[in-house]
């Protein structure tokens, strides 16, 4: 019965793995400061639909904040920026702009490095949610 005892050995070796706790983050502005942590995702997402609900109406995808829906309609949906940003204007603003930083970048690049920089962003947080949403 050596087969048997190999299968045996198998299922203790996974065990340790299923009993760690989970839990998620929400590293969403303004939560990115101070982390709120979830312990299902259901409750993670309650948490997203009631606090980070902005939807753009043109493309339905859902932004962490009105800042961020408003970032998003100028860089993906407003021609007026587009034209801007084809002549080579700056029009990146920073995620901030209006709350004590008028920073305005050239590239989503530089304004990625401003955030970590200036402003404490975490290298991980999703830079590309201005234009993919949450
Ligand atoms: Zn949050
Ligand atoms: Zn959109
Ligand atoms: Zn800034």
């Amino acid at each position: 019965m050596s087969k048997r005892a190999r299968d045996e050995e198998d299922e203790d070796q996974v065990q340790p793995v299923v009993s760690q706790p989970q839990h998620i983050e929400c590293t969403i502005p303004p939560c990115h400061s101070e982390p709120k942590s979830f312990s299902s995702y259901e409750e993670y997402e309650t948490h997203i639909l009631s606090f980070h609900n902005h939807i753009c109406n043109e493309c339905r995808r859902r932004f962490p904040s009105e800042k961020f829906l408003h970032l998003h309609i100028d860089e993906n949906h407003n021609p007026f920026v587009k034209i801007e940003q084809e002549k080579g204007a700056k029009v990146f603003k920073c995620f901030n702009y209006g709350d004590g930083c008028s920073k305005v970048c050239s590239t989503p690049k530089k304004r990625r490095l401003h955030m970590i920089d200036k402003h404490g962003y975490p290298r991980s947080f999703r830079f590309d949610v201005v234009n993919r949403g949450i």
